[in-house]
């Protein structure tokens, strides 16, 4: 399982080079992690005893920049999942315009499992692991699934002590106190959603006439439907680990939020529930999947009734779903498209902690969406031209990016010519 997701991260190269200028050896090239780096974490539990975590951090390409993404706190975390996600960044980074690589940790662990203290000791023990490797220069992390804020904290906090410098650039997704960027918390959401006006501006749909489920209520998700709402949309259904909620007439979002919140899950509100197979395949206008990989399969593809899919989430796709999906004339915004305005505004972050400037809200949000509005349409043009799926088309604008990169240092013509 967790070798096929890179295998299928690779699937989506080999697809894009077709409508690439990139030469054969930067393809090659962007077929390998450059440094893996697995570590493991022996900490102290409140118990007085012993336990070892496995950890890990992939820098798959630093071409364009210091290698970006964040570290994920998952049992399933494991060393292909993390390679996968880290080829993902390469590509999303490239796709928005950032000078930035890609990357991504993770640690094998259930942090619901471990009491907040054992959780401090795990993550200090992990920057201290990989702090020889990252750095604002090297690579820098983020938060990504059940990491937090806090941990960002913590995090920085030891690379700071080990250096003997505050270091904020290195990390991002830090509390605003601690040098974190205002609008850093809803900017995945937010990013999604400017991108699902241009869609809908594209093709002329009402907003109140256009429904919307999602799979996955955490961060992502709860943002994209605060938004979506507010621009008149209607959330008919959402999920998460526990089950949907579905109710045709659209859900109040805060209820919604505060439903999850105070009881537990979605499911505990009024409408009919569903199971997260269930919400992929309801009658709706647009299916936002903001939870984990593979959710739609060549097993499910040929049943989803949305007429886009916009990815939040990283992976929720497999190759066989694209080709039917495509085949079937549903729009697929993909992840390192949809979800990348969270990397864009860690961008951001950086950016305000190298200068020791900081950014109003607003000044934050109009950024994202120019960036956002701009990708997209040159995205969405390319795919439209070449008559090939917005995935394509965007692995193979983000792969003319990296090629410019790797290719201004010369290519096998250029040394060989005379
Ligand atoms: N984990 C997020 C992602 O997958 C954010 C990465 C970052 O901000 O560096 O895009």
């Amino acid at each position: 399982m967790s070798t096929d997701i890179f295998a299928e991260a690779l699937k989506r190269l080999d697809l894009a080079a077709e409508h690439s200028k990139a030469a054969p050896e930067t393809v090659e090239r962007l077929r390998h992690a450059r440094r893996f780096l697995e570590v493991s974490l022996s900490i102290r539990m409140d118990d007085g005893s012993l336990r070892t975590f496995t950890g890990y951090r992939c820098q798959y390409d630093d071409t364009r920049g210091p290698a970006k993404g964040g570290i994920r706190y998952h049992p399933d975390v494991s060393a292909g999942e993390v390679r996968a996600l880290a080829f993902w960044m390469t590509f999303k980074c490239a796709v928005a315009g950032l000078p930035y690589g890609g990357g991504k940790g993770g640690i094998i662990v259930d942090p619901r499992s471990l009491s907040r203290l054992e959780l401090e000791r795990l993550s200090r023990a992990y920057m201290r692991a990989i702090a020889p490797i990252v750095g604002p220069e090297q690579d820098v992390p983020a938060p990504d699934v059940y990491t937090n804020a806090t941990i960002m904290a913590w995090m920085m906090d030891e690379y700071s002590l080990i250096t003997g410098r505050r270091t904020p650039a290195v990390i991002t997704g830090k509390p605003i106190a601690l040098g974190g960027s205002l609008g850093r918390d809803d900017a995945t959401g937010r990013g999604g959603f400017y991108q699902m006006l241009e869609l809908a501006r594209r093709r002329g749909w009402d907003a109140g006439k256009t429904t919307i489920a999602i799979q996955g209520f955490g961060n992502a998700g709860q943002h994209f439907a605060k938004l979506a709402e507010a621009s008149g949309y209607r959330i008919v259904a959402a999920s998460d680990s526990k089950g949907g909620i579905y109710n045709p007439e659209g859900f109040t979002v805060d209820a919604l939020i505060d439903v999850k919140d105070r009881q537990g899950s979605v499911t505990k509100a009024v409408g009919k529930v569903i199971s997260n197979a269930e919400i992929l395949e309801l009658d709706v206008d647009v299916l936002v999947p903001a939870a984990l990989e593979n959710q739609l399969t060549g097993a499910n593809a040929a049943n989803v009734k949305a007429k886009a899919v916009i990815e939040l989430a990283n992976g929720p796709t497999t190759a066989d779903a694209d080709a039917v999906l495509h085949q079937r004339g549903v729009t697929v915004v993909p992840d390192i498209l949809a979800n990348s305005g969270g990397v864009t505004v860690s961008y951001f972050e950086w950016c305000q902690n190298l200068a020791g400037w900081y950014w109003p809200v607003e000044l934050v949000h109009e950024r994202l969406r120019e960036r956002m509005v701009a990708e997209f349409n040159t995205v969405a043009d390319f795919a439209e031209q070449r008559k090939i799926p917005m995935r394509t088309a965007a692995y193979a604008h983000a792969l003319d990016r990296l090629a410019e990169a790797h290719e201004s240092m010369g290519t096998k013509e250029w040394f060989s010519a005379r």
